[in-house]
C-alpha cells in the first residue's frame, strides 16, 4: 500500500463516513475516494432510525438506495398521557448499510478491516506502517468524550427478537415511559420490524455513563414478558451517547483538530444535543461535502469547522432543555418533561427532532405550567454542568 494515492480519504466507515462516500459517488462519480474502516463491516452494529420530517428532498434521495423499514405513525405512552402521532418513521440496520455501500461504491474504494494509526492533512498512516496520500482527509472516527463538553448520558440496550407467534404491533412505540424509572428518565422503545420481528430497546437518561448490560437485559426480558412476547433473541446493540447540555465548543474543536483535516459526524459535533441522534445532520453534512468536494482539503476542513460552529449555535435551545432535564427534575420525575412535550402539536414535535424549532415552538415548549420546579430549573441553568467523561461498563 506504500506510496498509494487517493483524492479523498475518509477515515471511519460508520454512518457519517459511509454517507459522505455515497454522496461523493453520486455527485462526482469520477472522483477517487477511499473509505477506511477498522471493522470488517461498515456501520458497526447499529440500527439508525429517524423521522421522515427530519430530512429534505435531497436527503431523501441520498438515502434512497438503502433498504429501510418504514412506518406511518407511532405511539407514545406516559403515566398520564398516551398519543398516536402520524409522523412517518424509518429505520436502517447496519447490515443493510454495509450491503448498500458495497453495492453502490467501487469495490477498491472500501478498505475495511484496516485501522488508521494516524492522519494528517495530506494522508493517513496505517497500523502496518504503510501510507495513503490524499488531497483531502475527512475524519469520521466517531464521538469522543471531552472535558470541554458538559451534560449527561443516554444509555441503552436494544434487542432484536423473533417472536414465536405474530406480535400484532403495527406501529413503533417511540417512548413507553410507563415503566419503572429506576432513578433516571427511562423508557422503552419498540420497533415492529416484521410480523414476528421486534426491536426492543431499554433507554435511560442518566447522570453517569455506566452501561449495566445485565440490568438492561433483565429489564428487556421483563418488558417482553409483560407484553406476552416470547421467542428467540437475534442480536443486541448497546450505546452510551452524550447528551450535551453545554460546554466550550471552540475548546472542543481545538482539542480534536488535526490541522487541515476535515471533521464530520459525531466527532465533528454534528449531533442533536438532547436526543444524541446524528442521522439528519450526517446526511446534510455529506451533501455539503459533496457540493464542495473539489476544494483543497484544508479549505474543506475550515468549511466544516464553521459549519459545526453554526450547528452548535443553532442547537443552543436543545442544550438548555437538556440542562433543565438533568438539573431541574429529580430523576424519577424527569419523564414529566417529555410527557408535557408530547401534548404539543405534531409539527412542533417534528421540528424538535429535526432540530429546526422555530422561535414560536421554543416559546411553546418553555411557557405554561412547568413540569419541573421553577427554582430548581433556574439554579440548573446558572450552575456549572458536568464534564462528559469516558463511558464505563458495569462489571
Ligand atoms: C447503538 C446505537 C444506536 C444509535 N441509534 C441512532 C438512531 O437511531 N438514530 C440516530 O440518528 N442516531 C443514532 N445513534 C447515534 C449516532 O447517530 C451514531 O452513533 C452514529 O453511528 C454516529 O456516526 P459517526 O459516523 O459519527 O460514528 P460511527 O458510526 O460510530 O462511525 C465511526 C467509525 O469509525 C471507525 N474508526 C474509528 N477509529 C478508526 C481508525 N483508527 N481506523 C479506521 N476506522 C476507525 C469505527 O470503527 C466506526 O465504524 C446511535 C448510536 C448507537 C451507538
Amino acid at each position: 500500500m506504500s506510496g498509494r494515492r487517493t483524492e479523498v480519504a475518509i477515515i471511519g466507515g460508520g454512518l457519517s463516513g459511509g454517507l459522505i462516500a455515497l454522496a461523493l459517488r453520486a455527485q462526482h462519480p469520477e472522483m477517487v475516494v477511499t473509505l477506511i474502516e477498522q471493522g470488517e463491516k461498515l456501520g458497526g452494529n447499529h440500527r439508525w432510525s429517524w423521522f421522515d420530517s427530519d430530512l429534505d428532498g435531497a436527503a431523501h434521495i441520498l438515502l434512497e438506495p438503502f433498504r429501510k423499514t418504514c412506518w406511518q405513525g407511532y405511539d407514545v405512552h406516559f403515566p398520564a398521557h398516551e398519543r398516536q402521532l402520524r409522523s412517518d418513521y424509518r429505520s436502517l440496520s447496519s447490515e443493510d448499510f454495509d450491503e448498500c455501500l458495497r453495492r453502490e461504491l467501487p469495490a477498491d474504494s472500501i478498505l475495511s478491516g484496516t485501522e488508521v494509526a494516524s492522519l494528517d492533512a495530506s494522508g493517513v498512516d496505517f497500523a502496518d506502517g504503510t501510507r495513503l496520500s490524499a488531497r483531502a482527509v475527512i475524519d469520521c472516527r466517531g464521538a469522543v468524550p471531552s472535558p470541554h463538553l458538559e451534560g449527561g448520558w443516554q444509555v441503552f440496550m436494544g434487542r432484536h427478537m423473533r417472536t414465536a407467534t405474530p406480535h400484532g404491533m403495527e406501529r413503533p412505540v417511540i417512548m413507553d415511559a410507563t415503566v419503572d424509572q429506576h432513578a433516571a428518565y427511562r423508557f422503552v422503545y419498540v420497533l415492529p420490524l416484521g410480523a414476528r420481528d421486534l426491536f426492543i430497546e431499554d433507554t435511560y437518561y442518566a447522570d453517569e455513563p455506566t452501561l449495566d448490560r445485565s440490568a438492561l437485559s433483565a429489564r428487556i426480558d421483563a418488558y417482553a414478558r409483560t407484553n406476552g412476547w416470547e421467542g428467540d433473541i437475534i442480536g443486541h446493540e448497546t450505546g452510551v451517547l452524550p447528551v450535551i447540555t453545554g460546554g466550550n465548543f471552540h475548546a472542543y474543536q481545538a482539542q480534536q483538530r488535526i490541522e487541515g483535516v476535515a471533521m464530520a459526524g459525531a466527532r465533528g459535533g454534528f449531533v442533536h444535543p438532547l436526543t444524541s441522534y446524528t442521522l439528519p445532520f450526517a446526511v446534510e453534512t455529506a451533501l455539503a461535502i459533496a457540493h464542495d468536494a473539489q476544494l483543497p482539503g484544508t479549505q474543506l476542513a475550515a468549511l466544516l469547522e464553521q459549519r459545526a460552529r453554526r450547528h452548535w449555535s443553532a442547537t443552543a435551545f436543545y442544550r438548555l432543555l437538556g440542562t433543565m432535564l438533568f438539573g431541574a427534575a429529580v430523576p424519577e420525575e424527569r419523564y414529566r418533561v417529555f410527557e408535557r412535550f408530547y401534548r404539543l402539536p405534531q409539527g412542533l414535535i417534528e421540528r424538535f427532532y429535526a432540530a429546526h424549532s422555530t422561535l414560536y415552538d421554543k416559546a411553546r415548549v418553555l411557557v405554561g405550567k412547568p413540569p419541573v420546579p421553577v427554582g430548581k430549573a433556574l439554579s440548573a441553568l446558572i450552575g456549572p454542568g458536568r464534564p462528559l467523561a469516558a463511558p464505563q461498563e458495569k462489571k
